[in-house]
């Protein structure tokens, strides 16, 4: 892979690679778009094949993060970090702060954050040696887990879409498949529980299968059996790609929302798909941008209301995004996209006058 080349046809504004020999550290920070402000996104620590894999990875979640703070009106730009895990390396407190290192050496133009293989525990460390850190635990003045916050704009953005398709946004009696309950697939559950919502479950993980049974009465589904099954709604809250060629023509529901990030395998080819097939689709990084929006407040000063209130507008720029798609017979993630994209221009075309 041609790193430049890629970076030009993605648009990306700066990759960094960072290596530590003492600690065992190495990763890279992509910074996809800073028009809108300083590009916030999580720090995933993942076990990549290659260093290829992890530069195509880096691009691909920092550039959905620039269109994630712009669909949701917030004054972020889009980056975000991996860690190449290295097996052999020691995650202590000395990997993390060198990693704290690394942030604060970009001087705030990149802010980190947890996601997928970090927690609150390694963003204490981080903290210790750079300001440009969210997702601290409450104790720290921060905003805690964004988990929550997450789970209630998929839930709303669910709703907005079940009045889409039905006139009514109530999913009393509705039949939704939640794919993953992990931290946001629980919380989702908890609202639509009290919804009553007839809800379905699937997950390779027995504990958390077992935590989400005990609490509610749920149907337990084989996580092989979830295209085939009679729902009326699918909640992907586990992995990426799972609309795709295989899955869109087995679907039996006719909404498609939940929390996962990139669920098109392809945005145009399985958005079209799902709209040929007369499901709505609510856009995935605009019902899922609760966690950004979380971030964001406590870049200003935290408060889990205000946090919670900024997060209630996915329920109106989901139904707005999916009266667009209609009327113009268009794909909704597309219309999202356009969306995204015209803020970051026409906030950029603004900045170029000074
Ligand atoms: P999590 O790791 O807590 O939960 C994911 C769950 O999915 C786990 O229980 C896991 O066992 C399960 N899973 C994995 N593979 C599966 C499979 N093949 N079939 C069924 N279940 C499977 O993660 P999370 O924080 O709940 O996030 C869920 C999704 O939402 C992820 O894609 C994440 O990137 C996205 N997301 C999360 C947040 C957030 O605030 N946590 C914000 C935005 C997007």
């Amino acid at each position: 892979m041609n790193v430049f080349d890629k970076m030009e046809e993605m648009e990306h504004e700066q990759l960094m690679f960072f290596s530590d020999k003492e600690t065992g550290l190495k990763g890279i920070i992509g910074i996809h778009n800073s028009v809108l402000g300083p590009a916030l996104g999580g720090t995933r620590l993942w076990r990549y094949a290659n260093e290829q894999e992890a530069i195509q990875d880096v691009l691909r979640l920092s550039r959905g993060m620039s269109f994630k703070s712009s669909i949701s009106g917030i004054h972020l730009g889009g980056g975000k970090a991996v860690i190449i895990d290295n097996p052999q390396a020691k995650k202590d407190e000395a990997f993390w702060r060198s990693y704290g290192k690394f942030v604060d050496n970009l001087g705030g133009k990149y802010i980190t954050a947890e996601d997928v293989g970090t927690n609150t525990q390694f963003i204490e460390y981080i903290s210790r040696e750079t300001e440009h850190v969210a997702g601290k635990p409450e104790y720290l003045g921060g905003g805690g887990d964004p988990s929550p916050v997450t789970a209630y704009g998929v839930y709303l953005g669910m709703k907005a879409a079940q009045k889409q398709l039905s006139g009514s946004d109530s999913l009393k009696g509705k039949k939704i498949l939640v794919q993953g309950v992990g931290s946001v697939g629980q919380y989702l559950i908890d609202y639509l529980v009290k919804e009553e919502a007839k809800i379905s479950i699937a997950d390779i993980n027995q504990a958390n299968i077992a935590s989400v049974s005990l609490k509610h009465q749920v149907d337990v589904i084989d996580p092989n059996q979830v295209y085939d099954a009679d729902m009326d709604i699918y909640a992907p809250c586990a992995l990426g790609a799972t609309l795709n060629d295989d899955t869109i023509p087995k679907l039996k529901c006719s909404v498609v929302a939940g929390a996962a990030n990139n669920q098109l395998a392809d945005e145009r080819k399985h958005g079209d798909m799902l709209r040929d097939r007369g499901i709505i689709y609510a856009p995935d990084f605009l019902i899922n941008a609760g966690g950004v929006i979380n971030c964001y407040i406590e870049t200003v000063g935290y408060n889990r209301s205000r946090a919670m209130a900024a997060t209630e507008k996915i329920y109106d720029q989901t139904a707005a995004i999916l009266t667009i798609a209609a009327q113009n017979a268009k794909n909704s993630q597309e219309v999202a996209l356009e969306m995204a994209m015209k803020r970051i221009e026409d906030i950029g075309k603004i900045r170029q006058r000074r």
